[in-house]
C-alpha cells in the first residue's frame, strides 16, 4: 500500500510552513507576493554570535557533542535560566535540541501517554496541536478570544482539568496573539495546580525577548510548582538565529533523561557550531536583542495605525511577540461577483490570490475568527500589505 503509516496520516502540515510555502511558489512564478504568513525575524544574526562561530570551525568543533549538548552550552544556559528567568537548573536537566519544536515534540513524547489530556489554551501554536497527537495525547482546548485579550484564567483551565490531565502547553509572549500573562495571572494558574500533583506545565518562552512592557516572568520560577514546569526556549526569535536549529529544555531531571533517551535514538544532539554560537548568545548581555525589539514594537505601532483604517478588522493590543491576531469574522458570509468568503481559511486563500498577500488563517491556531499578521517584515511592506488588503476587502459586500 503506497500511502504513509496511520498516524502521519491524523497529522495536518503545519498551516504557518504551508502558507510560507504557497507564496514561495508564487514568488518563484514572479509573482510580487508580500508574505506575512512565517514567523521568522527578517534580522541578521549578531555579529558577536556569528564570530563565536567562525571560532568554533576553526577550533574544530566538528564531531558528535553528548546527545543533550555540550557541556559549556548547557551551563551556559543554567547561567541564563538563572540571570534573567529565576530558574534554577543544574546542567543534567537541560537538553539542547534542533530547535524549540524538537525540545517540545521530545517533552510530549517523554510525558504523554496514549488518551493522557493535554490542554491547551487557545489560541495556540499551530504545531501544539499536531505534536500532542503524534504523541497519542487528545488536545483539551480552552478557548479564549480578542475582548480577554486572548488569554484564559485560572478559573477556566480548572474547568477542563480531568484524573486524565497530564499537561498544560502554553506560550508567553503567545505565538499567535502576542498576549503576556502577567505574574499575577501565572501564580493564579499555579495556584490551581497545587490541587493536581500528577499534571505538568510547558512554558514556552521563545519570545522572552520580544516583550514590550513588563519583564518576562517565568512560571517556573514559582516555587511552590517548579518541579512541574519544563520551560522551553531558544535562539530563534530573540536573536535572530532561526536557521541555526537550537533550542532547549530545563526541567526535572528524570524528563530530561527520557528527552536525552529519545534524541540518542532519534537525531543525536544538535550541531556542534550552533551550540557554540548559544553558548555564545547566553552569555551575552540580553540587551543586545533590545534594537530589534524596538524595531518589532515600531512595527506593530504602526500596522496597528494602517490597520484600523480598515472596516471591520478588531485588533487587540498585543504586549509581545511579533504577530496581530485581528478578529476579521465580519467579513465571513460576504461576497464578490465570483467569490464568497466562508471563513478565515477562504479569507486568506481570497487574499493571497486577488492581492498576493500571505497570512495564516486563525483556525490553525484555535480561533477561525482571526487571521495572523507577521510583521517580522519591512515597514514598507507592511504599509503596501495593508494598502492592498483594504482595497481588497473593499470589493466584499
Ligand atoms: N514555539 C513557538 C511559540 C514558536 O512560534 C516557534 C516558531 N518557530 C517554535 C516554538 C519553534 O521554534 P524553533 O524550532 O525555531 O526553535
Ligand atoms: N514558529 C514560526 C511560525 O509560527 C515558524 C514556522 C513554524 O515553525 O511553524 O510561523
Amino acid at each position: 500500500m503506497s500511502k504513509p503509516s496511520e498516524r502521519i496520516q491524523k497529522l495536518s502540515e503545519s498551516a504557518t510552513l504551508a502558507m510560507a510555502r504557497k507564496s514561495q511558489e508564487l514568488k518563484s512564478k514572479g509573482l510580487d507576493v508580500i508574505s506575512l504568513s512565517l514567523g521568522e525575524p527578517d534580522f541578521e544574526t549578531p555579529e558577536v554570535i556569528k564570530t563565536a562561530a567562525k571560532l568554533a570551525i576553526d577550533e574544530n568543533f566538528s564531531h558528535y557533542t553528548p546527545v543533550p549538548g555540550l557541556l559549556s552550552a548547557r551551563k551556559a544556559i543554567c547561567s541564563k535560566f538563572k540571570r534573567d528567568n529565576n530558574l534554577n537548573f543544574s546542567p543534567e536537566q537541560i537538553v539542547i535540541s534542533t530547535g524549540a519544536k524538537q525540545s517540545i515534540t521530545n517533552i510530549c513524547l517523554s510525558l504523554i501517554n496514549k488518551n493522557d489530556e493535554v490542554i491547551l489554551p487557545a489560541p495556540y501554536w499551530v504545531s501544539y496541536l499536531d505534536i500532542v497527537k503524534l504523541a497519542e495525547g487528545n488536545p483539551v482546548i480552552v478557548k479564549s478570544s480578542i475582548n480577554k485579550d486572548f488569554k484564559v484564567t485560572a478559573k477556566e483551565i480548572k474547568e477542563k482539568i480531568t484524573h486524565k490531565t497530564r499537561l498544560i502547553i502554553f506560550s508567553s509572549p503567545c505565538n499567535p496573539s502576542g498576549s503576556v500573562y502577567s505574574e499575577k495571572e501565572l501564580r493564579e494558574i499555579a495556584d490551581v495546580l497545587l490541587d493536581y500533583p500528577n499534571i505538568y506545565i510547558l512554558s514556552d518562552e521563545i519570545y522572552e525577548h520580544i516583550n514590550f512592557t513588563t519583564d518576562h516572568f517565568s512560571i517556573g520560577s514559582i516555587e511552590k510548582i517548579k518541579d512541574r514546569v519544563i520551560t522551553v526556549n531558544g535562539v530563534s526569535k530573540g536573536f535572530a538565529m532561526t536557521g541555526w536549529r537550537v533550542g532547549f529544555m530545563g526541567g526535572p531531571k528524570w524528563l530530561a533523561n527520557a528527552c536525552n533517551k529519545i534524541q540518542g535514538q532519534t537525531t543525536s544532539a544538535t550541531c556542534a557550531i550552533s551550540q557554540k554560537a548559544t553558548e555564545q548568545a547566553m552569555k551575552e548581555n540580553p540587551k543586545i536583542t533590545r534594537p530589534m525589539k524596538d524595531i518589532f514594537l515600531s512595527r506593530r505601532d504602526l500596522l496597528l495605525k494602517e490597520l484600523s483604517k480598515i472596516n471591520g478588522i478588531i485588533c487587540n493590543k498585543p504586549q509581545g511577540a511579533f504577530y496581530l491576531f485581528p478578529d476579521v469574522s465580519f467579513y465571513y458570509g460576504k461576497k464578490d461577483n465570483e467569490n464568497v468568503i466562508k471563513d478565515s481559511e477562504s479569507l486568506c486563500l481570497y487574499l493571497l490570490e486577488k492581492c498576493l498577500v500571505a497570512l495564516v488563517p486563525g483556525s490553525a491556531f484555535g480561533n477561525p475568527e482571526c487571521i495572523r499578521i507577521s510583521y517580522a517584515t519591512s515597514e514598507k511592506n507592511l504599509k503596501k500589505a495593508v494598502k492592498r488588503i483594504k482595497k481588497q476587502l473593499e470589493h466584499l459586500s
